[in-house]
């Protein structure tokens, strides 16, 4: 699994060096807890590379992590927090206190998305 994993990973521009730190951290999807598997079992669960926040910019260890197929595709473009309200994710109880921490982080960190007033405030406040 790893092999074609370290292919898609350079496809998608993630440095050799990152990639197996996240191929090391992340044995199961970030999303929905499942281990991965690979072939002969479906597509829909194997591991496949996700930027947390969607922003290809964003290539580091926190933005950078694997999820199976079938959540990656679910997710697609939308934001973390948008997703959350998905059907697929209410079917499946994936809710941001059920997601590994990796993922987690992803949506407490105003990670290169634009602060609200909001959390511009609440972060000053810190
Ligand atoms: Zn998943």
């Amino acid at each position: 699994m790893s092999k074609a994993l370290m292919r898609t990973a350079a496809r998608w521009r993630i440095p050799r060096d990152l990639a197996l730190i996240v191929i090391s951290r992340d044995s199961r999807c970030i999303y929905c807890n499942q281990l991965f598997e690979s072939s002969p079992s479906p597509r829909t669960k194997w591991a496949s590379w996700e930027h947390i926040v969607n922003d290809e910019a964003l290539v580091d260890a926190s933005n950078i992590a694997l999820c199976c197929a079938s959540c990656n595709s679910s997710k697609g473009t939308k934001s973390l927090e948008k997703w959350l309200e998905s059907k697929y994710c209410k079917e499946r109880e994936i809710t941001r206190h059920s997601m590994t921490p990796i993922a987690i982080s992803g949506l407490l960190e105003p990670l290169g998305r634009s602060e609200s007033p909001q959390e511009r405030r609440l972060n000053e406040d810190l």
